[in-house]
């Protein structure tokens, strides 16, 4: 379970997070959406620590930090529970598919080569890249290199995937592939986090979903309660882009 309480966050002054309160239980998939700078990547980086907080709570299973009065070993047990899936895939340019997705096992989780070695091929195995593992990300399309940051997520065994935007810098034709992979994921029952601008994905794989605005959480709800049934003017009105 993830629990997030009053977090709050400036940059240059200006208030990012505006106080967000947020519960994301086991096996849930929680999609944030809402309009361009509203602050969703950034609620997504301060669950992991990429972005620090000024004030709130959070609590990941078994782990309780007060960002005010947080130290460097507490980020670390949070980072070990999580694993993020970037907009830019974020993979090693110099390390081979099956190197990169070993990486974080060998040197976070101490595992040995050959444990990191199979965990790898078993992941790599569900993406559909065991033709790929000796190609360098250079050589991979776009689809293929989110579809290998997938499997090194999935590869930690994290309490909970982050995705920020995991589409969102491919081209159109490969966006399929990708949310294919995504869906088989939350199917399998690994809590998720998303922030995507899929709308229809996010009505279809989503248990939660979460409309922000300007720092806020306006409303949250099932799908049918968000895409359907809102009554709330703000949400009416970002949905209308779409439909
Ligand atoms: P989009 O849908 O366009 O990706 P978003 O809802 O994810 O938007 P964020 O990327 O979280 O929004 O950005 C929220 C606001 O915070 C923006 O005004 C952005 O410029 C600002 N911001 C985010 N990160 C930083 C940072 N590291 N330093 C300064 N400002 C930042």
């Amino acid at each position: 379970m993830l629990l997030l309480k009053n977090l709050q966050i400036s940059f240059n002054d200006e208030q990012v997070l505006k106080g967000i309160n947020l519960t994301v239980n086991k096996g849930d998939v929680v999609t944030l959406i809402g309009p361009s700078g509203t602050g969703k990547t950034t609620l997504l980086r301060c669950i992991n620590y990429l972005e620090k907080p000024d004030d709130g709570e959070i609590t990941l299973g078994d782990v309780h930090l007060d960002y005010k009065s947080i130290r460097k070993k507490d980020i670390l047990k949070i980072r070990r529970k999580t694993a993020m899936v970037f907009q830019q895939y974020n993979l090693f340019k110099h390390k081979t598919v099956i190197e990169n997705v070993m990486e974080a096992q060998m040197v976070v989780q101490k595992k040995s080569k050959k444990a990191a070695y199979e965990k790898s091929m078993e992941e790599l195995e569900k993406v559909g890249l065991l033709d790929k593992i000796n190609a360098y990300p250079s050589q991979l399309s776009g689809g293929q290199q989110q579809r290998v940051s997938i499997a090194r997520a999935l590869a930690v065994e994290p309490e909970v995937i982050l995705f920020d935007e995991p589409t969102s810098a491919l081209d159109p034709e490969l966006v399929g592939e990708v949310l294919k992979v995504i869906e088989a994921v939350a199917k399998s029952g690994i809590t998720i986090v998303l922030v995507t601008h899929e709308m229809s994905f996010a009505q279809n794989i989503s248990t939660k979903v979460v409309f922000m605005d300007k720092g806020k959480i306006v409303e949250e709800g099932t799908p049918t309660e968000i895409f359907n049934q809102s009554s709330n003017e703000r949400t009416r009105g970002f949905l209308n882009q779409f439909y």
